[in-house]
């Protein structure tokens, strides 16, 4: 059956679906059609009303989204993201007050990749009015790379920051792999110091 096989290679896009997980998928979608159906309602609703944030890039029902729309959220300082995901992770912590710009991608030199060049020029007029620009892309190759390459363009128009790396709370140091240990090290702050977010962040006081 041809929807079948469209549906399969549909759903091998999402991210950590292969093969096997895709039939499987598949056939319970075939055999449970009220799941399908609700599916389907909700993804033509996604589809029509979701789109993302003309400021930030993070998803919104209307031209700007929430976070940016807050009077309360202080917008001088910009957190980089690398997935609109990560915007959910971060305000979790409930520690930043400030305000996100997500990236489309990663710079990506195995796949040839870079960045965005609409969404870079729109971070470059961003950080002009900006007191502080914190990097929170992730520590891998891409991230890092990534981080470099933003650093390197906007260093010039405000201060920009990376965030902190290290050793989990709660973890042994004797789990912790070299490069987390390396980078818990070369990233150490003083014992007194608050949590590097400043404006943007509550202190607790
Ligand atoms: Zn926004």
């Amino acid at each position: 059956m041809k929807i079948v096989e469209k549906l399969e290679q549909e759903l091998k896009k999402l991210p950590g679906i292969g093969n096997k997980t895709a039939r499987r998928l598949v056939y319970f979608l075939l055999t449970h059609k009220s799941v399908s159906k609700n599916l389907g309602k909700i993804l033509l609703e996604i589809e029509q009303r979701v789109s993302k944030c003309k400021v930030c890039g993070n998803l919104s029902l209307k031209d700007i989204c929430q976070i940016c729309e807050d009077p309360t959220r202080d917008k001088s300082t910009i957190c980089i993201v690398e997935s609109i995901h990560h915007i959910e992770l971060i305000e979790k912590t409930n520690v930043y007050k400030g305000v996100y710009h997500v990236l489309p991608n990663l710079i990506s030199l195995i796949r040839g990749k870079n960045l965005d060049e609409k969404n870079i020029e729109k971070l470059i007029e961003r950080s002009n009015y900006a007191q502080e620009v914190i990097i929170a892309t992730s520590p891998t190759i891409e991230g890092e790379i990534t981080a470099r390459f933003i650093y390197n363009v906007i260093k010039d128009k405000t201060r920009v920051t990376r965030i902190a790396f290290g050793v989990p709370v709660g973890g042994s140091l004797e789990y912790v792999d070299e490069v987390t240990l390396a980078q818990a090290i070369l990233g150490r702050k003083e014992s007194e110091k608050k949590p590097q977010f400043k404006s943007a962040v509550k202190t607790g006081s």
